[in-house]
């Protein structure tokens, strides 16, 4: 049987990030999903800051840009005044628009989704994995489950998924046309007793994305889209057309901590779910994905260390608890908001949602050798912009950058500045070691085989 490097079951943000990710470092890749075509709505609208920096690596950075705009919001809460609220930091643009750029990135590394096609079992072996789907068995070293929420991957690995979910649905959603509300902001409507509407128009498609969140919602349909409005803002000239994507949205609170059982992986909603508050969960698959490329692609090509695989699950645990906490408590304070008539967007627009703080110190792959006043080991690099991504950077900062001409493996720059350090940064663009000049032999050992 043929066995392919990757398998990537799942052809979401985080399947999609990953394959994209794995292509382009040369891996032969697949990619599977059990729907027949791709997903068409919006649900995860935000693109945060760190990922759009992983989405510029990736090579779509300027057409996410394009496709995605941060609107002002208009805030009405019933009985008060209509308050302006500024832009926040996030990307606004449906998830099918994120998906279909990678996709169409994907392709021109010569990579199809293979749609119609279920990850509906896997059995493992010392040196690959079989995966059972609905159109045959594929062999794989790597199998990958990006397969959602209901990831029938981590069923099948047995892992547990540790959390809480409620029966409740109190939140409907979908994508519809809007026409009597301006289309340069959001709009969100809070009713203290009932709670609250947004209305939040996009730049790439006519579709507005609808959010009803009130304990009386029915089944979502245009029915029900058209009460919500009614009820919310009393406004009989904002109207509607015919939904184009709708769902509902109970609150989940789960995760593994065993995101690896041996050649199997776990990453995004497989591996994490939590309330949308804040809009972390798509990016936080796509960072999932980010930091496995690179080290699945480093393994298969024979140049990392035995244990370079299990830093993805040490690496990426506490950014899921994170995640998980960061998420349920901002849902907590953005319902008192709205609750007490209050209607303040902060608890949705944290800094720290930007996701640029988060990072790896004191991880298995963090090195600080040498005190400095810059980034520690384990923190975002702030130089991608100017460095790029995608593989090793070493800086030389002051005179260590004489130190950089013994080094192989990685790109070398040499910075301006009066401390000499070496600065490694990781292809996923986080500080690896922080070392001294004469620490060139730990460098080189790191970029040999991190
Ligand atoms: C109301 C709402 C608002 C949200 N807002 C935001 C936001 O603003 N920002 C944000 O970051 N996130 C947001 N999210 C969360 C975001 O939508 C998810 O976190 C994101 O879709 C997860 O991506 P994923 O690729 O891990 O999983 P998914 O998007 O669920 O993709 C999984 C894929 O796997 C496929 N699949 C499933 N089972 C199998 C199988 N057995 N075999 C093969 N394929 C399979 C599915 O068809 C699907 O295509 C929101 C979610 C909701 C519901």
């Amino acid at each position: 049987m043929l066995i392919t490097d990757v398998l990537v079951a799942g052809a979401g943000p985080t399947g999609l990030a990953l394959a994209v990710d794995l292509a382009r470092r040369g891996v032969d890749v697949r990619i599977i999903d059990q729907a027949p075509a791709h997903f068409a709505g919006s649900r995860g609208k935000g693109l945060q800051q760190r990922s759009l920096e992983v989405l510029a690596d990736l090579g779509v950075g300027d057409a996410v840009a394009a496709a995605g705009w941060t609107p002002p919001t208009r805030v009405t809460v019933r009985g008060g005044p209509v308050r302006e609220s500024p832009p926040g930091d996030a990307l606004i643009l449906p998830q099918s628009i994120v998906e279909a750029i990678l996709r169409d990135r994907l392709a021109e590394l010569g990579v199809t989704v293979e749609f119609d096609t279920a990850l509906i079992g896997l059995a493992q072996a010392a040196d690959h994995v079989v995966a059972s789907t609905s159109r045959g068995d594929v062999a794989a070293r790597y199998l990958v489950g990006c397969d959602g929420g209901r990831s029938t991957v981590r069923k099948t690995l047995g892992v547990p998924f540790e959390g809480e979910s409620s029966d409740a649905t109190s939140v409907v959603l979908g994508d519809v046309e809007v026409r009597g509300l301006s289309r340069e902001c959001g709009h969100l409507f809070i009713d203290p007793a009932r709670g609250m509407l947004a209305l939040t128009p996009f730049r790439a498609v006519p579709q507005w994305q609808l959010v009803a969140a009130a304990p009386d919602v029915g089944e979502p349909s245009a029915a029900e889209f058209r009460r919500q409005i009614d009820l919310f803002t009393g406004l009989s000239d904002v109207t509607i057309g015919e939904p184009t994507w709708m769902s509902t949205y109970r609150v989940n609170v789960r995760m593994t901590r065993q995101f690896r059982v041996d050649r199997v992986f776990l990453a995004g909603d497989a591996a994490h779910v939590h309330p949308p508050a804040g809009g972390l969960g798509m990016n936080t698959g796509i960072q999932d994905a980010y930091n496995l490329g690179w080290k699945l692609a480093r393994t298969l090509a024979g140049t990392a260390s035995p244990t370079l695989l299990d830093t993805y699950q040490q690496e990426r645990v506490p950014i899921a608890e994170w995640t998980l906490e960061t998420s349920r408590s901002g849902l907590g304070s953005m319902w008192s908001s709205v609750t007490n008539g209050e209607g303040s967007l902060d608890a949705v627009r944290r800094p720290e949602h930007r996701q640029l703080e988060l990072g790896y110190r004191g991880g298995p792959l963090s090195r600080d050798l040498v005190p400095w006043d810059g980034p520690r080991a384990g923190d975002r690099a702030p130089w991608l912009a100017e460095i790029g991504g995608g593989g090793f950077t070493v800086l030389g900062f002051g005179a260590a950058a004489e130190a950089l001409d013994a080094l192989h493996g990685a790109t070398v720059r040499p910075m301006p500045g009066d401390q000499d350090v070496l600065v490694l940064v990781r292809p996923d663009g986080y500080v690896g070691m922080v070392a001294g000049s004469g620490d060139v032999q730990q460098v080189q050992d790191y970029l040999d085989r991190p």
